[in-house]
């Protein structure tokens, strides 16, 4: 199902696009009026005939010194929103942080959920109540990656918390851990309508938000929990879950593994000794005591 996006963020997007060309053009800032910068009834129009249409030059021509002179004045300058927020998605993803040190995690989180702010850059936002962020230690060794947020989380904010949440909890102690050692997210941060799949377009526009999460935490090891977090973190689509599992993969140069997700573990319980096997072999790697198998 291909979905489109409301006009209102195309003209939007359309916008930023073209003020951020025109700041990489050397303009930078706006004069803003009520007043149409062409009167149709006005000798303007001829004069707008005759001036050669400016695109994108790649040196500042005279018409766009014009344009410069005729829209840059000390007192009308207008902050580019955009690119600040760009900024600050740059900065939390590569760690040049106020400190200009690459330690903190946590603040560079909280940029980048601040950057996300109330997204509806997917059809996603349509039907959420609260985006999910995801959660956890952010100098988590390990990081969990779900497909996207069902009920429970879509009405708290908070990943994994329903039955499923809860499994994955035991799941999380049964390694000797707790909730708040390891980070826990989704491909998607918004709750697809009837936990249907995500679409591919989806996954394509939210994906960068996990990435950005993952370069930011650098976690020792991913576990992808289903099938479609293992194809998407795989990159190999239409993969059974039992044929991506057994094996380490790299997914942004961290060891990646597949499991099944606990809610499938939950209708199924045959998946119960596949699924301690895949975090024995985690634990071994993150050199936990691994409990002996029992005869
Ligand atoms: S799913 Fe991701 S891209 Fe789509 S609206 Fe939610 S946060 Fe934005």
């Amino acid at each position: 199902m291909t979905h489109r996006y409301p006009a209102f963020d195309d003209v939007i997007h359309g916008l930023a696009d073209h003020l951020r060309y025109l700041k990489e053009q050397g303009l930078d800032s706006l004069r803003i009026t009520r007043k149409p910068l062409i009167d149709p009834s006005s000798s303007d129009m001829d004069t707008l005939k005759e001036t050669p249409v400016i695109s994108a030059p790649s040196v500042a021509s005279p018409a766009h010194e014009e344009l410069k002179r005729s829209t840059l004045t000390e007192s009308d300058h207008v902050p580019d929103i955009e690119a600040d927020r760009a900024y600050e998605f740059e900065r939390a993803v590569t760690g040049v942080a106020t400190n200009g040190t690459n330690d903190d995690r946590e603040l560079r989180l909280a940029e980048l959920r601040n950057y996300i702010g109330e997204c509806r850059r997917c059809p996603l936002h349509l039907q959420r109540t609260r985006l999910v962020f995801g959660e956890g230690n952010p100098a988590a060794r390990l990081m969990l990656v779900g497909e996207g947020p069902g009920s429970e989380e879509d009405r708290t904010g908070r990943p994994f918390i329903g039955k499923a949440g809860q499994l994955l909890d035991r799941i999380i102690a049964a390694m000797g851990l707790d909730r708040k050692d390891v980070f826990i997210g989704n491909v998607v941060k918004c709750r697809p309508p009837g936990n249907r799949d995500p679409e591919p377009d989806e996954i394509a526009v939210c994906r960068a938000f996990l990435d950005a999460q993952i370069d930011i935490i650098r976690p020792q090891i991913l576990l992808a929990l289903g099938k479609i977090s293992g194809r998407v973190l795989t990159g190999i689509p239409d993969a059974t879950l039992a044929s991506l599992r057994g094996v380490f993969y790299q997914y942004r140069q961290i060891d990646l593994r597949v499991t099944y997700h606990p809610a499938a573990l939950l209708r199924n319980p045959a998946y119960r000794r596949p699924v301690w096997e895949d975090i024995q072999t985690i634990m071994a790697r993150l050199g936990l005591p691994v409990p002996p198998v029992k005869s």
